[in-house]
């Protein structure tokens, strides 16, 4: 019998109350069947049985906009399937769903915010009081004791404000702090221009990061961006005498897989060749290559 080791993505909306300007979900093929209660029941039995799944990652869009989203938390904790769920946490604002979500017993709950002011992070979601709702949230969810994770992507309009990001994330008292490069499918694509930062201009706020994570001891993680633009000797040393760590590799195969990353000719005698992802293709077309040395 296969061991029961993994968890699977698993999308329950197919609606967000957000509508982030490089939302990677917005090209994701509406599902045959829809998102019912009866429907959603099977796919997890099938699941268990076939796949022999440890956990579900609910995740693509804004899954706590399923009518149903507590009655289908129930029937997985039923089965005895551990559960990390992907949010906005905007109905985390409302404490009785934190009480809800409490006694579900949630392993994690990723959850997504992109600035540390209402007017940054509003301006990104394209939603007034999305901030708001999801800061508060954040500060319901561990008044709880739950596991919160977060996930900030670094785009055009956060970019310079990193360090200010990690510092307002670590005073709400988040478990785990990732930081993460623009991925260009859907919104990414379409808005790439107005989104996606050129990589030599996040270096200098990379690097206020690094020590701001460093002088207060935050750990944070970060993800899918080139190594030739993370002085990477510098945060292998980090992680040597801080907290820090990165997760370039596990993400790497999986972005591989799907985004459409190469290597140019000048990569070739890098000395991260094997551990970099590369960059993505519309990268190049739309920015050249000039920045990479
Ligand atoms: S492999 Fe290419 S993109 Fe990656 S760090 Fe090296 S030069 Fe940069």
């Amino acid at each position: 019998m296969k061991k029961k080791n993994n968890f699977h993505q698993f999308a329950i909306s197919a609606k967000c109350n957000n509508n982030c300007i490089f939302c990677s979900d917005k090209n994701m093929p509406i599902p045959k069947k829809p998102y019912t209660l009866d429907n959603i029941k099977k796919s997890i039995d099938s699941l268990i049985e076939v796949n022999k799944i440890k956990g579900i990652f609910l995740t693509s869009n804004e899954p706590t906009l399923n009518k149903d989203l507590f009655r289908i938390l129930q029937y997985m904790r039923s089965k005895k399937l551990e559960i990390k769920l992907n949010t906005n946490a905007r109905i985390f604002s409302i404490k009785k769903n934190v009480e809800r979500i409490k006694k579900l017993g949630i392993t994690e709950l990723r959850i997504s915010i992109h600035g540390h002011n209402a007017r940054i992070h509003d301006a990104i979601t394209r939603s007034p009081n999305s901030f708001e709702q999801t800061a508060a949230g954040i500060k319901n969810l561990k008044s709880v004791g739950a596991y919160v994770s977060t996930n900030t992507v670094i785009c055009k309009m956060n970019y310079q404000y990193l360090s200010k990001i990690l510092l307002f994330l670590s005073g709400l008292k988040v478990d785990k702090i990732d930081f993460f490069g623009v991925k260009p499918t859907g919104n990414g694509k379409k808005n790439f221009e107005l989104v996606m930062p050129r990589f030599s201009a996040i270096v200098p706020y990379i690097d206020e990061l690094y020590k701001s994570g460093k002088q207060d001891n935050i750990t944070f993680s970060l993800s899918n961006i080139p190594f030739c633009f993370l002085e990477h000797e510098k945060f292998k040393v980090g992680q040597k005498i801080t907290p820090f760590y990165y997760q370039h590799d596990k993400l790497r195969l999986n972005l591989d897989t799907f985004t459409n990353k190469i290597k140019m000719d000048k990569c070739k005698s890098c000395d991260d060749y094997e551990e970099c992802g590369g960059v993505y293709k519309i990268y190049l077309e739309k920015y050249g290559s000039e920045e990479f040395k």
